[in-house]
């Protein structure tokens, strides 16, 4: 299998910002340099990504309960997690220009990409946490942190989320929301960011469990990708050599995708052991231990852990999608996304405005029911319908003048193009269907 050679970086941040997709952050003041933000059609998309990230775990046969934890943590507990101490990355500048630079990325044989010259700097470790104080005071004790991983909040809560729900090992802790890293190098656009969103879920297991978990785990994951409409041949499970692994994890697969730049992690599944609760216990002396009924005695449990990044996965979901196509007189650009990805879901066309009536109501309608539709009587169907393929709308319904009579309109499919008739009063079931997922 081939990356999606169709498309280049360049392609996809162009069409993100002519359709409104990602923006560079305060862009009319130069943005800032590895964060973006989300436009109109980007802040749909992501929902559904988040929304079926979550529906997948709901379906399983599992307890898996969420949580929204904050994004500033204190300085002992970041502390306690190894953060404080071991969160950098290798940097390394160059003394002419003081370009600095990830030290795996570059070649220090070679001279500075930037300046051509070659005076590089010993290479240091550069802490990857954004620091920052509380309130006026400057001392040790108001130091917070912006996390740089949703993990360790649920870590910290684990009591408090066991005491309060009605689960029992094992179970998972499920959270989205941002996350906060100095990358040195931020690059290729949404792939490696300084504020992005991760999507990580915590499974809690005994240590006889955790093998069995770990592969059910690595087996799901990856099911969860194609599911949503990832080639599945651009996907692949990869085990990390014991000399990559973290000091607390005993086995560690990334999903990885083929990126026109190369085979990437898109999720890390870890087995972390107990290590995380051990430490939190450690450091705060409080028990964070359960009772197992079976062989009375208290534990800590092990943990599973899946992470994967929001916007790398939207990332991965417009290179994947992303295709060319040569039509008889020009050339149609697509986005074959999965109906259930798609930010917008049906494009509802009248062929002249003065037949906009019944769909302008059925807009709002599906729209009130939370289908995200759009009501589109501008310019030629044919332009309409290109609009909508660049944007990945899986379906577009048009209402022409015999639909006055029979009721009927035409269904036009985005990837093969074809046109059907239905009855106008079956378009709101039509498209709940369609947007059904396992
Ligand atoms: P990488 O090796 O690519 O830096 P990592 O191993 O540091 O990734 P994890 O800490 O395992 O990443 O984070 C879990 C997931 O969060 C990653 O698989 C990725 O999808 C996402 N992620 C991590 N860092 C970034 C970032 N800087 N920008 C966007 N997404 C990120």
């Amino acid at each position: 299998m081939m990356a999606n050679t169709a498309v280049t970086l360049e392609n996809i941040v162009a069409l993100c910002k002519r359709r409104g997709f990602i923006f560079q952050t305060a862009d009319i003041y130069n943005g800032l340099n590895g964060v973006y933000d989300s436009g109109p059609l980007g802040t749909l998309m992501k929902e559904n990504i988040r929304q079926a990230w979550k529906r997948s775990l709901k379906q399983l046969p599992y307890d898996i309960v969420f949580f929204d934890g904050a994004l500033l943590g204190n300085e002992a507990m970041w502390a306690a997690s190894g953060h404080v101490e071991n969160f950098h990355d290798p940097l390394v500048e160059c003394k002419a220009c003081n370009a600095r630079f990830r030290t795996d990325d570059v070649d220090l044989e070679k001279a500075c990409a930037r300046c051509g010259k070659k005076e590089w700097s010993e290479s240091r470790e550069f802490h990857m946490m954004f620091k920052t104080n509380l309130g006026a005071s400057v001392e040790q004790a108001s130091v917070a942190y912006l996390r740089p991983e949703t993990a360790q909040s649920i870590f910290v809560n684990f009591k408090n989320i066991f005491s309060s729900s009605r689960v029992k090992i094992p179970f998972g802790v499920a959270q989205l929301g941002k996350a906060f890293r100095n990358e040195i190098t931020p690059k290729q656009f949404l792939f490696r960011m300084r504020e992005f969103e991760q999507m990580e879920m915590e499974f809690f297991c005994t240590r006889e469990q955790s093998k069995e978990l770990f592969d059910f785990w690595r087996a799901e994951r990856l099911s969860f990708f194609t599911r949503i409409g990832i080639t599945s041949e651009r996907l692949r499970l990869r085990d990390h050599e014991t000399d990559e692994l973290s000091h607390y994890s005993s086995a560690t697969s990334d999903v990885e995708y083929l990126f026109p730049f190369g085979w990437k992690e898109l999720e890390g599944i870890a087995h972390r052991g107990n290590y995380d609760l051990t430490q939190h216990s450690k450091h705060s002396g409080k028990e964070l231990s359960v009772f197992d009924e079976s062989t009375k005695q208290s534990f800590i449990p092990d943990v599973v852990e899946c992470s994967v990044g929001v916007d790398r996965l939207f990332l991965t979901l417009l290179f994947d999608a992303y295709v060319q196509e040569q039509l008889e007189k020009e050339t149609r650009t697509v986005l074959r996304l999965h109906p259930v990805i798609a930010p917008i879901k049906a494009g509802l066309f009248p062929l002249v405005e003065s037949l906009g009536e019944p769909f302008a109501r059925l807009a709002k309608d599906l729209q009130g029911e939370g289908i995200e539709v759009q009501y589109d009587a501008s310019g030629s169907i044919g332009k309409r319908y290109r609009r909508h393929d660049e944007i990945g709308t899986p379906f577009c319904f048009t209402y022409d003048y015999q639909s006055e009579t029979d009721g009927a309109v035409t269904i036009r499919h985005r990837d093969s193009m074809q046109q059907e008739r239905i009855a106008m009063d079956q378009i709101g079931l039509y498209l709940r269907t369609a947007l059904m997922w396992k």
